[in-house]
């Protein structure tokens, strides 16, 4: 029997972008989306001393939150993490954590690689400081979930000469259900390279489908965990739903939506 997850709404594909290190260039780049009606997650630090133009944390919460958009981790300072003694990248993940979720008030378990390196070592000890995914920068062109959350590879970055094409193959082909676009970046690239007609252009095109859900990327995290966690019969003709969210699944004898704490019996 084929399952696949739907998302919210119904949608059999999904579009999220990952936007790295929180510069000004932020702000044109939140009113794109927002315009657009796309979610995105910012990937934030909280200790760095480079010499750029940073979105000021008192602003993080109007600027991302109001608009529904993400703010996740990218470490204090923007070291190569896995080149440091576990204990120095502990304390630096550690406070990048409690900076953030002073300004949220809300748990950030969210992260981004910086410099897109990391090693299995420090997997492991991010997942025991509670992050639960964590953005690599190696492009798979493809739309697949991941399979380790600690390891999720995007699409591309919006500077890939395919960008549109994958954007046209994405829309127009049959996927199957539980397909994914995503997007990474830094709103500084469009500002030094002067190409913001890339994710303008990019927006208009993906912008209003009916078929996608636009989310950040704890919001995918989130609802697909919530799918891996369903429970089935082994014939798979019922499934209970243990965790807090809806979940809507498609079967070859139909779309079921199985509630929170529901069992749901699987007929046409
Ligand atoms: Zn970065």
């Amino acid at each position: 029997m084929i399952l696949y997850p739907l998302f919210p709404g119904g949608c059999d594909r999904c579009l999220t972008f990952s936007y790295d290190d929180g510069q000004i260039f932020d702000k044109r780049l939140v009113k794109i989306f927002n315009d657009h009606g796309m979610k995105a997650t910012f990937n934030l630090n909280t200790r760095v001393d480079f010499n750029e133009p940073f979105v000021p944390q008192e602003e993080y919460r109007e600027l991302y939150l109001e608009n529904g958009h993400e703010i996740a981790c990218h470490t204090a300072c923007h070291p190569f993490m896995e080149r440091m003694p576990l204990e120095a990248m502990l304390e630096d993940i550690q406070e990048n954590r409690k900076v953030l979720e002073a300004i949220t008030g809300a748990p950030v378990k969210g992260m981004a690689y910086p410099f897109g390196t990391y090693s299995q070592e420090e997997i492991r000890l991010l997942r025991a400081a509670g992050i639960v995914y964590s953005r690599t920068v190696a492009a798979t062109n493809g739309f697949h979930l991941p399979e380790d959350w600690m390891e999720w590879h995007p699409t591309c970055h919006h500077h890939e000469e395919n960008l549109f094409e994958l954007a046209e193959s994405f829309l127009k082909n049959r996927w199957p259900e539980g397909t994914v676009f995503y997007v990474w970046g830094h709103s500084f690239n469009f500002e030094r390279e002067n190409n913001w007609d890339i994710i303008e252009r990019f927006s208009d095109q993906m912008a209003c489908k009916p078929n996608i859900w636009y989310a950040t990327n704890m919001e995918i995290y989130q609802y697909i965990s919530a799918y891996r966690a369903l429970q089935f019969t082994q014939d798979c003709s019922s499934v209970y739903n243990p965790s807090a969210l809806c979940v809507l699944i498609r079967t070859a004898a139909g779309d079921f939506e199985i509630a929170p704490g529901k069992l749901v019996r699987l007929h046409s």
